[in-house]
Parts: C-alpha cells; sequence; structure tokens
C-alpha cells in the first residue's frame, strides 16, 4: 500500500501541531506508524491522499451512524448553508432537533445545545454541584467524559494509551473532590457513600464504556447506581455521548430501564458536526442560565449547520428497520471476529451492544478498567497493521470502541469478513 503523499503530508502537519494532529489518539501513538491522511469519505469508506481505500470502523468516532456524506445529510447542510451559517440567535431548526432528541430520551425535560461532549460534560458537573449544593463527584475508572480538568483522574480514551498516570496540568485542587470507583462494581460506590455520602454531587458514568475498549454493564449495575444516588440525596449523570442512538435509538437509558437525572450527549447528534447536549430533570435544569443562578453559554451553540445535521441523520436514522439493519451487520462483525480468532486458536473477548463494538485479545471476560490490562496489546497493535493494510480501519488502539454504520451493509462488511483472517494470521505471529 501507497503511502508517500499522506507521509509527506503528516511530515507537514507536525511543523504545525503538536504531533502533527488536532486531537492525540490520531497521532497512531498507540498502534506505532503513521496516519493515513484522508482525501475524502463516502459511505462506509475513507480515502486517502494516495488512493487507498479503506472500510471505516471509527465513523468519526461514532457520529456517522449512516456513514459518511449521506445524500440527505449533504442536502440539507448545503440547503442551510444558503440562508446563514450562524445566527447568535434564535431560530426554528433548534426546536426540530430538541423534539427529536426528547422522542428518543423522554427524561430530557429539558435540554440544552452545545459544541461538544467536552462541554456537555462541564456543563453538567457545575450544574450538579450548582443544584445539590455538594462538591464531591463519583466516576469510573477508565471511564472518559471530556477533557474538562474535574474528570481528567482515571479517564479512559487517549488519556488510557498515553498512559499518562494523570493529566499534567491539572492541579490536584481541580480533582481532589472527583472521586473513582470501580466500573462494575456497585460496592465500590456504596464504599464511597458510606464514607462522604452526604458530600456526593452526582455519580456520573459511560452507561456502556466505549474509551476503555467497549465494556458491558452487568444487569444489576446501572440500576444499583440508581438505587444507591437516590438514597443519599445525589444525581445520576448518564453520560451518552457515545452510547446515544446507537446502542439503542433511545439510549442505554431506554436498553436497559434506568431514569438518569441528567444526560450527556454528542457524536451522534451533529450527524458529524460539532454538538453536544445535556439535559434533564426540569428541576435541576431551571437551575441554569437564564432562570436559575449556574451558568452555561456558547457563541456557536445551536449552530443552524449542526442542527439540521443531526436531525437530517436521526430522521434516517429512526426510519423503520435501518437501526435493526446497522445491529445486524454489528453483530456480523463480531461473529466474524470471534471465528476468526478461534481458527487461529487466539483468545478474543468480542462484544457489541447496538451498533458499538470492541474487541481484546485476552483469555478472562473483560468487566472493568483492571480486567484491561492483562489484555495483548501487541497482539492488537499487529492485527491492527495487517487490517489497515488490507483495507479496513479499526480504531489505532486496544483502548478505544468500534463503530459501524448502516452503509457498511453490504460491500463493506463482505470485505471486512474476507480479509479478517490476514489480520488474525499477524496477530497469532510475534
Ligand atoms: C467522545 C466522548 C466525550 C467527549 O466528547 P467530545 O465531543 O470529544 O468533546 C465525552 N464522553 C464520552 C462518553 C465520549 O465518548
Amino acid at each position: 500500500m501507497n503511502s508517500d503523499r499522506s507521509h509527506e503530508l503528516f511530515a507537514r502537519a507536525k511543523t504545525f501541531f503538536p504531533g502533527g494532529v488536532n486531537s492525540p489518539v490520531r497521532a497512531f501513538r498507540s498502534v506505532g506508524g503513521e496516519p493515513f491522511i484522508v482525501k475524502h469519505g463516502k459511505g462506509p469508506f475513507l480515502f486517502d491522499v494516495d488512493g487507498n481505500r479503506y472500510v471505516d470502523y471509527i465513523n468519526s468516532w461514532g457520529p456517522l451512524v449512516l456513514g459518511h456524506a449521506h445524500p440527505a445529510v449533504v442536502a440539507a447542510l448545503h440547503e442551510q448553508a444558503q440562508l446563514g451559517t450562524s445566527y447568535g440567535a434564535c431560530h426554528e431548526r433548534e426546536a426540530e432537533l430538541a423534539q427529536v432528541v426528547r422522542e428518543l430520551f423522554p427524561s430530557l425535560e429539558l435540554m440544552r445545545f452545545v459544541n461538544s461532549g467536552t462541554e456537555a460534560g462541564m456543563a453538567v458537573i457545575r450544574l450538579a454541584r450548582g443544584f445539590t449544593g455538594r462538591r464531591k463527584i463519583v466516576k469510573f475508572e477508565g471511564c472518559y467524559h471530556g477533557h474538562a480538568d474535574v474528570l481528567l483522574a482515571k479517564a479512559g480514551s487517549g488519556v488510557l494509551t498515553l498512559g499518562l498516570p494523570d493529566c499534567a496540568g491539572v492541579p490536584p485542587s481541580a480533582v481532589e473532590d472527583t472521586l473513582v470507583a470501580e466500573f462494575n462494581n456497585a460496592e465500590s460506590v456504596e464504599r464511597l457513600f458510606d464514607a462522604c455520602g452526604e458530600e456526593i454531587a452526582a455519580v456520573i458514568v459511560e452507561p456502556v464504556v466505549g474509551n476503555c475498549g467497549l465494556l458491558v454493564p452487568e444487569p444489576a449495575f446501572l440500576k444499583a447506581l440508581r438505587s444507591i444516588t437516590e438514597k443519599h440525596g445525589a444525581l445520576l449523570i448518564f453520560d451518552e455521548v457515545m452510547t446515544g442512538f446507537r446502542v439503542h435509538l433511545g439510549g442505554a437509558q431506554a436498553l436497559y430501564g434506568v431514569r438518569p437525572d441528567l444526560t450527556m450527549l454528542g457524536k451522534v447528534i451533529g450527524g458529524g458536526l460539532p454538538v453536544g447536549a445535556f439535559g434533564g430533570r426540569r428541576d435541576i435544569m431551571e437551575r441554569l442560565a437564564p432562570l436559575g443562578p449556574v451558568y452555561q453559554a456558547g457563541t456557536l451553540s445551536g449552530n443552524p449547520l449542526a442542527m439540521v445535521a443531526g436531525l437530517s441523520t436521526l430522521s434516517e436514522w429512526r426510519k423503520p428497520g435501518v437501526f435493526e439493519r446497522a445491529v445486524g451487520v454489528t453483530e456480523r462483525l463480531v461473529e466474524g471476529l470471534r471465528a476468526g480468532a478461534a481458527n487461529h486458536g487466539l483468545p478474543l473477548v468480542a462484544q457489541s451492544v447496538g451498533t458499538m463494538f470492541g474487541f481484546f485479545f485476552s483469555e478472562k471476560p473483560v468487566r472493568s478498567y483492571r480486567d484491561t490490562l492483562s489484555a495483548d496489546k501487541d497482539a492488537f497493535n499487529r492485527f491492527f497493521h495487517a487490517m489497515l493494510e488490507a483495507g479496513v480501519y479499526f480504531a489505532p488502539s486496544a483502548f478505544e470502541a468500534g463503530f459501524v454504520s448502516v452503509a457498511h451493509d453490504g460491500e463493506a462488511i463482505d470485505f471486512t469478513l474476507a480479509v479478517l483472517d490476514q489480520g488474525f494470521r499477524a496477530a497469532k505471529q510475534r
């Protein structure tokens, strides 16, 4: 596979951006080598500047449930661009998108749009503290909620793979009220509440973890979080930036039947444009400015281009049978991964929830961050590079989930299953 032009352009990027990138995981540090430079995307495929084609299982890290450059999304953006790209004032599309969101997530009695998941994370923490008058926050090891200081204790995603014990530049005072528990271990949460329950404002969790590979919640775990927080007057926050619209149209809260007090959304909600949202109980959301004393604002929040990208994406995604088709493709992929690994005698834990998937080269079940540590990262890296060479792009890190779009149905999944063997053969060779 030729990569001359990518190499040249990446060298140029390094003269502008630290590590050549605008977000760390893109730099391939975890798997080694250099990233390709994208020329364009279409449906399930990315094409690089050297003319190579890749089946894309990242989909912009989740948002692109319809694949790249879906005609309905492109048309909606084109139409809106001619009407103006930003107003900094109220417009009709905001409520249209909010209506769709609330139909799918009834727990969002009121909501607010922001520009990223990180912003949603900052806002829910401030709001939870402002509403409860308490300071402490409980999060889980390996969960990532964006890069706000307060949430960068034991975080997932790039923070994990870079092996940063904590993040430099975050003062101890910023995380002194951040308590860390173990995912799928309700007792670890109970212990924290026993010690200082009256000071805990909220528990924040990725209900299905996607920033530490894929970790699936045990049935009782999320329900236990609901009852522990209720008992102690703390709020339960679901970070559904990744799981929203993906594990189920109504997110993990619909899939597992647990209603959080506050929810963060992002990724899919913007259909590939920068959008985040947070919302929840009316009495809590009414504490937000201009109704209440908790300040939060954004120059480009509710941006009309972003709203129509989200609207057009979700209206296609909700059409009967579309989500189910994408789930079917995800299941075929996971079965293919299991079968391929088994053929080569490689231990593999491969799982999916809705249209999110993940796999670990591990002998043991993987239920929490700690379990991921014993997975064979080198085998993953060999697998990753062999698959990339074959034209299939999985996330360039053993600690990231993968994403399927409905556009993967057909040629893309068939091609993937046909070349998987090359990946496992490489994974086996040390
Ligand atoms: C991606 C992600 C975020 C951060 O969203 P950005 O838009 O990258 O700021 C927060 N929480 C979860 C669960 C995510 O997957």
